[in-house]
């Protein structure tokens, strides 16, 4: 059975005061849930972040990581690097890293092999921007992120993978996809990986939603049986509002 998930990703937000106490409100607030709860603060607070949430249910990861494994890449994180002070899953591929720092799918086809070499998760983001929505393109921009990051890895590695269907028009604009949107694109992406690998995989990997996810809307938006969970954007630097959505799964 596939897990159901709500990540906080803080992008480049909350400095270390801040992150502390965003920590310290979400580990007093956190409901009893069935649920994996995950937070991505910024490099440099991760290792603090994990000290901080040594004994609660919520797991600290990465918003991203570098494919070499060390040497000469001035202002790269490893995989080791995050391994190394407890961080074990990462996100990769998230819309602003494709649209503000040149990754494409070739490189996020490293970042992921690098990251599934060391026995890391894997939360591979996509989803198609407004014009592909608008001309009708955005099943085959998907399937074709899909395929070109993910498609042709062994098998067994899908265990450490989580997809996050995150359509760029939805992302900070307070736009969301509707819940019949997202439902009708999550049940795509299960038969495209049915067709790629099997029904079991298909099943099996935690495919989340994620833009513009807030309290109002998450009910809804959880409710539909393909969507296993969100990646969260605004409404995570909010302690009373991740919350919120954490209940609403
Ligand atoms: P928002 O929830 O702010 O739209 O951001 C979504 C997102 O990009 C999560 O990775």
């Amino acid at each position: 059975m596939r897990s159901k998930i709500v990540a906080g990703n803080w992008k480049m937000n909350k400095n270390h005061k801040e992150t502390e106490a965003l920590l310290a409100e979400l580990s007093a607030k956190l409901p009893d849930t069935n649920a994996e709860v995950m937070v991505a603060p910024t490099f440099v607070n991760l290792a603090s972040a994990v000290e901080h949430l040594e004994s609660s249910a919520i797991e600290v990861i990465a918003q991203n990581m570098h494919f070499e494994e060390s040497g000469a890449f001035t202002g790269e994180i490893s995989a080791d690097m995050l391994l190394d002070i407890g961080v074990d899953t990462v996100i990769i591929g998230h819309s602003e890293r494709r649209a503000y720092f040149g990754e494409n799918d070739e490189i996020l086809r490293k970042k992921v092999v690098a990251g599934l070499a060391k026995g890391m998760r894997i939360m591979f983001c996509f989803g198609e921007e407004l014009q592909d929505r608008k001309s009708g393109d955005h099943f085959k921009v998907v399937a074709s992120q899909l395929k070109n990051a993910l498609f042709g890895l062994p098998a067994g590695e899908w265990a450490k993978i989580i997809l996050a269907y995150e359509p760029v028009w939805a992302i900070g604009t307070g736009e969301t996809a509707s819940p019949e949107q997202a439902q009708e694109m999550h049940a795509f992406i299960r038969k495209t990986l049915t067709e790629a690998y099997d029904a079991k995989i298909a099943n099996n990997v935690s495919i989340l939603y994620g833009g513009s996810v807030k309290p109002g809307n998450a009910v809804e938006i959880f409710s539909k049986p393909d969507v296993d969970g969100g990646l969260i954007g605004g409404a995570a630097l909010v302690a009373d509002d991740f919350i919120a959505i954490i209940k609403a799964i």
